[in-house]
């Protein structure tokens, strides 16, 4: 029993240790498999994925915030802010957070600091279950008192403060279409603000700092700061006071004369810098979505998408994204290659003759003198620039001829985009140069039959101001980094030399002929004694666009010698008793030639223009 019991023992601790030698066997495989496999592990972590792991634990570790960059401000030439952007806060509450009994307490304060209505209050903060918004730009004394108060009380208010930055332009409508607007993220959506966007958002830094379990900052822990980059200021070359006068004017004529909108730039030649450009009606780009008086006349009558097409109709600057027939204000470009050419003379009495009508070759019907009831007769194209005779201009078109029109055209920058730093600028349309007809070629001479925009007109005129040498239009006269003070200033950008000096100053002669002698006249009735030379235009409704009417408009320079302004007006459409250039758009010009040339420091030289007063209203084309 004992024995058998021993050996029983035995056998079972042999059983027993070869069971156990198994075990341990696949144990110590176990083990070592194990062992491998996060051997294997670790290298993977180490050399593989070593760095992607590490920013994954920094970033569960770190506290990043954004460290907003101020827009740049926007200043007219002389420093008048026309743009600029304040911190501001806007204060949710989120009623998950407050205690039924605190409710009544905190709709009260913040009630009576926001001035804002209490029951109103008092119901959101009892009806909502979401955080919801209380106020936008709140003034930082009122933010203020509300965190003072909101300090010392021992219960959650649940109120919180987000900051955010607001744009303002402290001129309402003045240069609207230039300035554009910013969108709720602060970034450029037209005009100025979209163009040089780049310049005037900056770029945002950032602070990264530790934090701990609960998400929060650890005090005095190591950070890393990258500050912001803060925009650039801009100084236009607009001018408020020259815009301001524009701008009135400009309203004045399109509402006295029943015109549909106008359009005025007013540029310095020697520099193509823009004094002034303006669009009326305009805008608030305080309150965009507005519409304007002349838009809310039928607002209610438009559907939803004509809302939204009127509204950014609304905020385009038309002077560089419209296109127009110029009209007889082109003769000018005409007189210029004919005289450059030598294929005419300024004063060659009787060179042309109007007898009304101008026969085409091969054309039964002929095309009319404006003044076909009382033909211009023999006249120099001195006279005929002054009457606007459109006969003698298609004789002078016809002997330049197609192509030689072209080549001065794309001289002149007609064929191209100015490059003016606004958004959306078109370019007009122009046969092509091989399928011109005779009659074609005709109706170009006196500025109809091909489009421009009013932007590339004024610059043409500008070249014959600036004795021959196009510049490109310039509305940015310096920027500044507002973190290191650094100016830069532009420099004029020159683009070619169109025409000769010679030439220029017998366009000019005969511009200042138009004043005093001419269709022109009635810019010198309002601005009495001052040196003026000027061009009127009337472009007349083409079957194609019959619905948009006449276009009267009119650009002058001043002084004629060494000229400082020169001024393009154009009125669409006007739907009164006067229609003509001369008739409408050149005393708008005069008056505000009358205000403007005095704040520029022209003289009038106190000479009464002697202006042949004789001609009829009809006169003035
Ligand atoms: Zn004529």
């Amino acid at each position: 029993m004992k024995k058998k019991k021993t050996k029983n023992k035995f056998d079972d601790i042999n059983v027993i240790n070869t069971t156990s030698s198994i075990k341990l066997k696949t144990f110590l495989v176990i083990i070592i498999l194990f062992f491998i496999a996060l051997i294997i592990r670790l290298i993977f972590l180490q050399f593989v994925n070593g760095s992607e792991l590490q920013s994954a634990a920094r970033a569960r570790q770190t506290l990043t915030e954004t460290i907003s960059a101020k827009r740049g401000t926007i200043y007219d030439v002389n420093g008048q802010t026309l743009a600029i952007s304040y911190e501001t806060d806007k204060i949710y509450i989120d009623p998950t957070n407050i205690k039924d009994e605190n409710k009544e307490t905190i709709a009260q304060k913040l009630s009576e600091i926001l001035e804002i209505d209490y029951q109103e209050l008092l119901e959101k903060i009892n009806n909502n279950t979401k955080r919801f918004s209380v106020a936008s730009n709140v003034e930082q004394n009122k933010v203020e008192q509300i965190k003072e108060w909101k300090n010392k009380l021992d219960f959650s208010t649940g109120i919180i403060f987000e900051e955010t930055t607001s744009r303002t332009y402290p001129y309402n409508t003045l240069a609207s279409t230039i300035l554009g607007f910013t969108n709720s993220d602060n970034s450029g959506a037209y005009g100025i603000e979209y163009s040089w966007n780049s310049f005037l958002s900056g770029t945002a830094g950032k602070s990264v700092s530790l934090k701990d379990a609960s998400q929060s900052e650890i005090a005095n822990s190591e950070k890393s700061y990258i500050a912001a980059e803060n925009g650039y200021d801009l100084n236009l070359t607009i001018d408020v006071n020259i815009q301001g006068i524009i701008e009135r004017e400009l309203a004045t004529a399109v509402d006295e004369y029943e015109c549909d909108s106008g359009i005025t730039i007013a540029m310095d030649p020697s520099n193509g810098k823009i004094l002034a450009m303006a669009d009326y009606p305009n805008f608030d780009p305080n309150n965009r979505n507005t519409p304007n008086s002349k838009l809310a006349e039928n607002w209610d009558t438009l559907s939803s998408e004509e809302k939204s097409n009127a509204l950014l109709r609304m905020w385009t600057p038309k002077a560089v994204t419209d296109t127009y027939a110029p009209g007889s204000v082109f003769k000018l470009i005409t007189s210029s290659i004919g005289l450059e050419e030598n294929l005419v003379k300024t004063d060659t009495a009787g060179e042309f003759n109007c007898t009304g009508y101008y026969y085409i070759n091969g054309e039964e019907k002929p095309i009319r003198c404006w003044n076909w009831k009382k033909p211009h007769g023999k006249q120099s194209l001195r006279e005929a620039l002054e009457h606007s005779c459109n006969p003698a201009f298609i004789e002078l078109g016809l002997r330049i001829g197609a192509q030689l029109s072209y080549k001065y055209y794309q001289a002149f920058g007609l064929f191209e985009k100015t490059g003016i730093s606004l958004p959306g600028e078109a370019i007009g349309k122009f046969y092509d140069l091989n399928k011109i007809n005779q009659h074609e070629l005709a109706t170009m001479s006196f500025g109809e039959k091909f489009t421009i925009t009013p932007i590339q007109m004024i610059s043409a005129v500008s070249t014959i101001a600036n004795d021959g040498v196009l510049v490109q239009p310039q509305l940015v006269d310096k920027i500044t980094n507002t973190d290191t003070g650094e100016v830069t200033e532009f420099k004029t950008k020159e683009i070619r030399q169109v025409i000769s000096k010679s030439t220029t100053d017998k366009v000019k002669s005969m511009m200042e002929s138009v004043v005093s002698e001419g269709s022109g006249y009635r810019v010198a009735e309002q601005a009495k004694g001052f040196s003026i030379g000027a061009k009127t235009g009337t472009s007349e409704p083409t079957s194609s666009t019959s619905k948009d009417g006449y276009t009267a408009s009119f650009v002058a320079i001043s002084p004629v010698e060494n000229t400082k302004i020169v001024l393009l007006v154009i009125l669409k459409n006007p739907k009164g008793s006067l229609h003509n250039g001369g008739q409408i758009a050149a005393p708008t010009a005069g008056k505000m030639f009358a205000e403007i040339l005095p704040y520029m420091g022209i003289e009038s030289g106190n000479k009464v223009n002697e202006t042949n007063n004789n001609l009829s209203e009809s006169d003035l084309y």
